[in-house]
């Protein structure tokens, strides 16, 4: 009969748009929870987060030596205030840096020679060196899960959310948000802990992440007012 499959036919389109409506409701609230709990409005044992701090490339080449940069200089303080609050929680801090091999990495043919392994280049800018306890790993490539062991390294520290800093946003950040994202890791970028080469090039690149990422965006002072864990 016609009319069976007509009604049939409505019922299961009810259905598929009450489904899809209560997952859209479901991602806001889960959201909206997640925040409020970042918030410490909220405390929930079995959904606090476990970040870990992850600091990019903030290294002599990038800050002072063959790519100097102001812009990368500015963000210091605010990353090494953020560092002393994760260590003094006992977050894992996170160092991701540069340490390319002369004659074989391919990235040498588009930007040039720099952060060369074993250099001064690929040492850690100063005011921002590893501290007892702190961990590292050695990149490549421009995404600091690419070929460093660290999706393993923070599956072994149990950690569900990456709050990210360093530098340049639109290259090593980017690259390492679209991997967190794939790897299921909640994203946070406190907006004053990243930079790119000019005031343009910074906007367009947080506006591709907030939109293809999902990330939480924030500043240096509002996480520094929060309990992390
Ligand atoms: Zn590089």
């Amino acid at each position: 009969m016609l009319w069976k499959q007509v009604f049939v036919l409505m019922f299961i389109n009810f259905h598929l748009e009450t489904i899809i409506t209560a997952l859209v409701s479901l991602h806001d609230f889960r959201k909206a929870f997640v925040e409020l709990i970042h918030a410490g409005i909220v405390k929930y044992e079995g959904c606090s987060m476990k970040p870990a701090v992850i600091v990019v490339d903030m290294i002599n080449d990038f800050v002072t030596g063959v790519f100097k940069s102001d812009r990368a200089a500015k963000i210091v303080p605010n990353i090494k205030a953020l560092l002393d609050h994760a260590r003094k929680q006992k977050v894992p801090v996170i160092y991701a840096t540069d340490a390319h091999l002369p004659g074989i990495d391919p990235e040498f043919d588009v930007w040039g020679r720099h952060a060369e392994a074993g250099s001064w280049g690929a040492e850690v800018f100063d005011e921002l060196k590893p501290m007892k306890g702190d961990f590292r790993v050695f990149k490549r490539k421009y995404s600091a899960f690419q070929g460093t062991g660290l999706d393993q390294l923070l599956r072994e520290l149990k950690v569900d959310t990456i709050i990210l800093t360093g530098v340049v946003t639109d290259i090593c950040i980017q690259h390492t948000a679209a991997d967190a994202f794939f790897n299921s890791y909640e994203i946070i970028i406190p907006e004053d802990c990243v930079e790119a080469v000019d005031a343009r090039t910074q906007e367009a690149a947080m506006n591709f992440i907030r939109k293809a990422y999902d990330p939480t965006i924030t500043s240096s002072e509002e996480l520094l007012k929060k309990k992390w864990t």
